[in-house]
């Protein structure tokens, strides 16, 4: 247990973040109580120009003998001075406090984090600014280090990915840029509901018999957005859930509507995510052929037996390995897996097992995730059933997943972070060159308008020049979706109208 004692909460979350990143899987009060690990008191004082910290630890004590950088020990030297709080740069004030409170965690527990103080999922996109500023890649290589302690191969990896970054945004035509937009579209059935899901997901058995109703508000959506913001999206990208849930026929009624609606033969890429083996069969797989999809994702998360029965994905590694060479047979020539580091009960050997067949099959691209544990997932909610269950995720499976993806052929091109995630990693997208999914930066980097439709979507409204967000959500209920979708239409005008 962890405290955090505050008397303005304008940086709890900040705070509590770095603390999480520290002390996984703890709880967190708001007083001194007995057991606590860890205690930090911070005081906003002097008509809240300063704050000042302390922090009281009871844990075992194990100082670093070596490791720490000048940048580190600068910070450290003023460990008990108030930190100068500017309200007109909140962002400098909250690294300000981070940079000092990770220090001290640092030199308390003897424990460096490879994202140092830096705790927001988008890193790269940090990298991706000044690149644009101007900055060389040694100067933002160093500024990370410098500024937000990040380890060295870390802060190589976001120079990469944000360089690769930037030129494959370079391709998109002018007008798609900062003045275009691109589509999502959500479809939130599954053929069963894994055990780490936080998304919008129903179980399509129950609910094939209304998906047909379902596709009927979704293109109301999808009607008011084609007039409203055009027929010309960048991307198109049907996710979920699994669209390739719906029946043959149901997945010809949205190929053919989003298709008439929108100019996707135009846009740079159509993906949709084919996701789960057991929802793909071959008539699926044509009708996306039919409708010109251009990029389709099969994801096993992890290719052994045992591990898809405890994670509930009804399917088999030998499933896997059919739909992805019967796509490759019908002439996919741009396929993504997606798969898990982390999972329940999985080691080293079983990961490297997963990367060797992976690799025998040869995906255009691969997203390595680190399992991040979400408060909605049946693994939090019935903590208790799944106590037992060991999870390790360490750097050492990372690097020797990403060994892998790189003797592949394939180069990192995006990366994001989540809360919760197992050992505080990351999520990095590889592709082979001409393979990258551009919808995956421009929705990481929050470098474009993303309009999403259907239940438990967001649209993310990007505005030129201010660096800001604007935000509209649907509603995750599929049964509230229905029935509220033109609610929906009106909360989307207010954004885009
Ligand atoms: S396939 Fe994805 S969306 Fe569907 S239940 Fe599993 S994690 Fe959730």
């Amino acid at each position: 247990m962890v405290g955090i004692i505050l008397n303005d909460n304008s940086y709890e979350q900040d705070i509590r973040e770095l603390l999480m990143a520290y002390f996984p899987g703890r709880s967190f009060v708001h007083e001194m109580l007995p057991g606590l690990e860890l205690c930090l008191i911070g005081e906003l004082e002097e008509n809240r120009r300063w704050f000042r910290m302390q922090v009281v630890f009871w844990g075992d004590y194990s100082p670093l003998v070596w490791g720490t950088s000048p940048a580190e020990q600068r910070e450290l030297d003023h460990f008990d001075e108030p930190i100068l709080v500017d309200y007109d740069n909140r962002t400098d004030t909250k690294n300000k406090i981070k940079r000092r409170l990770y220090v001290i965690l640092k030199a308390l527990t003897g424990k460096r984090l490879p994202w140092g103080s830096l705790t927001g999922i988008r890193p790269a996109k940090i990298a991706l600014t000044l690149l644009g500023e101007g900055m060389d890649e040694r100067a933002i290589w160093e500024h990370m280090k410098e500024m937000y302690f990040v380890s060295d191969d870390k802060a190589r990896l976001c120079v990469e990915i944000a360089r690769r970054e930037k030129e494959l945004l370079s391709r998109l035509p002018e007008k798609q840029g900062q003045d275009g937009y691109s589509l999502y579209v959500g479809i939130p059935f599954c053929p069963t509901t894994c055990l780490y899901c936080s998304f919008t997901s129903y179980p399509i058995e129950k609910w094939e018999c209304r998906a047909d109703e379902y596709l009927d508000a979704l293109f109301r959506e999808l009607d008011y957005v084609a007039g409203q913001a055009g027929r010309h999206p960048s991307c198109v990208y049907v996710g979920g859930g699994t669209p390739t849930s719906l029946s043959a026929e149901g997945l010809e009624r949205l190929m053919k509507k989003l298709t008439a609606a929108f100019d996707c033969a135009g846009a740079v890429e159509f993906t949709v995510e084919a996701g789960r083996p057991d929802s793909i069969t071959e008539e699926k797989l044509a009708v996306l052929k039919k409708y010109g999809v251009t990029r389709i994702s099969i994801n096993p998360q992890t290719m052994n037996q045992k591990t898809l029965d405890l994670i509930g994905r009804r399917h088999t590694v030998e499933d896997v390995k059919d739909r992805f060479r019967m796509a490759r047979g019908m002439g996919f020539d741009n396929i993504n897996m997606d798969l898990i580091v982390g999972l329940p009960q999985e080691e080293a050997a079983d990961v490297q097992r997963t990367m060797e067949e992976v690799k025998a099959l040869g995906p255009d691209s691969l997203t390595i995730h680190s399992l991040a544990i979400k408060r909605a997932a049946r693994l939090n909610t019935m903590r208790e059933a799944y106590k037992d269950y060991k999870i390790t995720g360490t750097q050492e499976i990372i690097d020797m997943a990403a060994r892998y993806a790189r003797e592949m052929g394939l180069e990192p091109y995006y990366l994001y972070r989540q809360k919760n995630m197992a050992g505080n990693f990351e999520n990095v997208g590889y592709a082979k060159p001409g393979k990258a999914c551009i919808y995956n930066i421009l929705i990481m980097e929050e470098q474009q308008t993303i309009i999403g439709c259907g239940a438990g979507t967001t649209t993310k409204r990007v505005i030129p020049g201010e660096n800001r967000i604007e935000r509209a959500e649907t509603v995750k209920n599929v049964e509230q979706y229905m029935e509220r979708v033109d609610e929906m239409i009106e909360r989307k005008k207010s954004l885009l109208g």
